[in-house]
């Protein structure tokens, strides 16, 4: 068997150490031998150590209803996340194809989905998931929960994070809804037979809001996103149907004229935005000195806030520590 089919099968994940071992007793000069050996000795602890690293990732996995959704809310703790090694993945319960006053169907949703893609590149996250069903038209129904169901269980999620079912809009409303009804089932064997279920149960947060009724968000645990805020920024920047179009529009019910053509002007119309959104609130700075100690929770200009829902596992401080690395620092 020659050295490079030794290797394909390492590649393939087919190799057999019956192939090793009698590959390294039939092969001549000792020489040849002895190098071959260490390549192949090398190979399987490098495969080994990579794989451990994939295992030791933290998993999460952000479900809503459009793509951006998260993106405003939580883009900042999402890159840094990635950035210390986390496995993260954004699904976007609709396509957005209701998003626009000019434009829809098809060619609208296959625009977001692009823009989805971008900005979550913009985040260094694994995947931006953007599922095919109407904007607008989001249920709660039994359909749209086997998907979450499977998308938790297919991610392997340690932490779920999703909208809290009082909002403005239905689709958050019910996408927030759907993450509840799954939160239990995913452990639940005989449901969603294709993805097996959980052994454990994932932590369950929401995103924040600044819906009052019928009860406040709550600042649980508060990430200071400094170091990440332009990246927030640049993936925000890529929803260009969203940021620049979309929004603004709905803000007057008609044409927003500040919003400049220029790109560059443009980023900076929308820092100016982001940047005041992400400042740190007054029922935020507490709970930041809480989480980093008071000097550097004191430091903190920008933060985005995650509360603990009620159903899921139930984690201790040292539990939220373990799952947020920026928490360990
Ligand atoms: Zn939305």
């Amino acid at each position: 068997m020659s050295n490079n089919k030794i290797r394909s099968l390492f590649l393939t994940g087919r190799y057999h150490h019956t192939y090793y071992f009698t590959f390294i007793h039939l092969t001549h000069p000792m020489k040849k031998v002895l190098s071959i050996s260490l390549f192949l000795f090398s190979f399987p602890a490098t495969q080994t150590m990579a794989q451990e690293k994939e295992e030791n990732r933290i998993r999460v996995i952000a479900i809503f209803a459009h793509p951006d959704d998260a993106d405003s809310r939580m883009g900042g703790t999402a890159a840094l996340f990635a950035k210390l090694g986390a496995a993260v993945k954004f699904v976007s319960l609709t396509n957005g194809d209701a998003g626009s006053y000019n434009e829809g169907g098809g060619p609208l949703a296959m625009r977001r989905r692009e823009e989805a893609r971008r900005a979550g590149k913009k985040y260094g996250i694994d995947e931006y998931q953007v599922l095919d069903n109407h904007d607008g038209e989001l249920l709660p129904d039994l359909n749209t929960r086997k998907q979450v169901i499977r998308a938790i269980r297919e991610w392997n999620a340690d932490i779920v994070i999703g909208l809290r079912p009082n909002d403005y809009h239905p689709d958050h409303r019910n996408a927030g809804k759907l993450v509840q009804d799954a939160s239990f089932m995913v452990v639940v064997p005989n449901v969603v037979t294709d993805a097996p279920a959980l052994r454990k149960n994932p932590l369950f947060l929401y995103m924040a809001d600044h819906f009052q009724k019928p009860n406040p968000f709550t600042h649980d645990i508060v990430i200071g996103i400094d170091e990440t805020i332009d990246q927030k920024l640049a993936g925000l920047n890529e929803h260009v149907s969203q940021m620049y179009e979309w929004l603004p529009w709905t803000r007057q019910l008609g044409l927003d004229a500040t919003v400049p053509t220029d790109s560059i002007k443009r980023i900076e119309w929308l820092r100016e935005r982001i940047e005041k959104r992400s400042e740190v609130s007054a029922a935020q700075r507490p709970v930041l000195q809480k989480w980093y100690g008071t000097k550097k929770g004191n430091a903190f200009k920008y933060a985005e806030s995650f509360e603990i829902a009620e159903y899921g596992s139930q984690p201790t401080a040292a539990d939220i520590r373990k799952l947020f690395p920026m928490l360990r620092q």
